[in-house]
């Protein structure tokens, strides 16, 4: 590490980057703290050469949200998503409308649909059976991770069964992966300001060591930016990080950054209208990086932070962008005003603009494509007019009714 440090407190968690030691909740409490941002992205970019060397990996997926219907809508507030049944705006698709929603994986090279959606107080296990099932039998290429903890734990509980019962069913159906949404922050004091009655934090760990147990590898996430203390983040991210020195079933941890429009923290808060600072937004990156050093990849998730913002955190510690995501409406419900889709090409040229080798891969990290360096695909192409292509798409599927 040669570049000069600003904050002498860096140097001795240098040294421990450098000889591949794990860092303490101090050294993470401490990179949280710094103003050095460079020097604390440096070391994080050193930690990542080590895993993943110069490659980034991207999957070509599909985001699918089959209801906003949740019977939390009130208490997690900081949702812009939710809706109750009767209010304007909810929805809940049939299985019919999913997979003609899913058809736009048939002519394009989407390899994972993301479903994830709101806890709807009639919705069985049987519909996400059958919609997984539906989906394996018309797509078996593409691989389905769907599901947080918190919407597995609220399926037990409608049935009556138990949360392992649940995932086994669903397993059963074509469950390839679980995502990490509902972890926002784990600490009693932040779930109960933010979002009271959702599955706390040992039960959310629960399910996803359930999930590890049978074969379902996952993701982790760490929601930042509203009330969560250093401290908050540090323990939350000692959790996962426990967690995953017992199973080894998490894939990719992904900093979620908060989005305050459109709900009632952001209101409370007086930040509606704003955003994360970029500074947090790469910290939140590095710190993940150095910190979970059991946790093989950490994505940026670009429809949160901007695609600027996830072109320079892959030298912040990042390996893998979000991919082309065709249909996202969770954190553009909460006043996101990145594009909805990236067009495949768009994001390879992303990252290839990092100076980086972009690798598309598979749900469990398998590479599918790579491309050399004449490849046409990195042809400059003007990523605004790109992603209007994208968004023209989109507009298309919404007059059809099928997003
Ligand atoms: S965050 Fe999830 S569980 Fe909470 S209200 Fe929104 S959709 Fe429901």
């Amino acid at each position: 590490m040669t570049l000069p440090m600003s904050d002498p407190r860096l140097v001795p968690i240098a040294q421990k980057v450098e000889a591949g030691e794990r860092l303490s909740r101090d050294d993470a409490r401490v990179c949280f703290e710094t103003s050095d941002l460079l020097s604390l992205g440096a070391l994080a970019d050193s930690a990542n050469r080590r895993k993943n060397g110069n490659q980034v990996f991207f999957a070509a997926n599909q985001h699918i949200n089959p209801t906003n219907v949740c019977v939390l809508r009130h208490t997690c507030v900081f949702c812009s998503f939710a809706r109750t049944a009767k209010e304007e705006g909810a929805y809940t698709r049939s299985l019919d409308e999913v997979f003609a929603e899913a058809e736009a994986a048939a002519d394009n090279p989407t390899r994972e649909f993301h479903i994830v959606g709101g806890l709807h107080p009639r919705l069985r296990l049987s519909y996400y059976a059958d919609l997984i099932r539906g989906l394996k039998e018309r797509h078996p290429d593409v691989h389905v991770k769907a599901l947080t903890a918190v919407e597995i734990a609220h399926l037990a509980r409608i049935e009556r069964t138990t949360t392992r019962r649940v995932l086994e069913e669903l397993k059963a159906a074509g469950l390839d992966t679980l995502p990490g949404g509902g972890a926002e922050v784990f600490g009693a004091a932040v779930r109960a300001t933010i979002a009271d009655r959702k599955l706390v934090a040992e039960d959310w760990l629960r399910v996803h060591r359930e999930a590890h147990e049978l074969g379902i590898p996952s993701n982790c996430t760490m929601l930042y930016g509203h009330v969560e203390t250093i401290q908050d983040r540090v323990e939350h991210l000692a959790m996962l990080r426990d967690l995953q020195d017992e199973t080894r079933g998490f894939l990719t941890y992904i900093p979620l950054a908060y989005h305050p429009d459109h709900n009632e923290l952001g209101r409370e808060l007086g930040r509606e209208g704003t955003a994360t600072t970029g500074m947090d937004d790469l910290k939140n990156v590095a710190v993940g990086r150095l910190f979970l050093d059991n946790v093989a990849h950490v994505k940026t998730h670009w429809p949160m932070v901007t695609a600027f913002v996830s072109q320079v955190a892959l030298h912040f510690g990042c390996d893998d962008v979000e991919g082309t995501v065709v249909y996202e409406r969770v954190y553009h419900e909460a006043g996101a005003h990145t594009p909805m889709a990236l067009s495949y090409g768009d994001v390879v040229r992303l990252i290839r603009g990092a100076g980086k080798e972009p690798v598309e891969r598979d749900s469990f990290y398998r590479p599918v494509r790579q491309f050399a360096p004449d490849d046409p695909i990195f042809t400059p192409v003007a990523t605004p007019a790109a992603s209007a292509h994208a968004e023209a798409e989109l507009v298309q599927l919404v007059g059809t009714g099928r997003a």
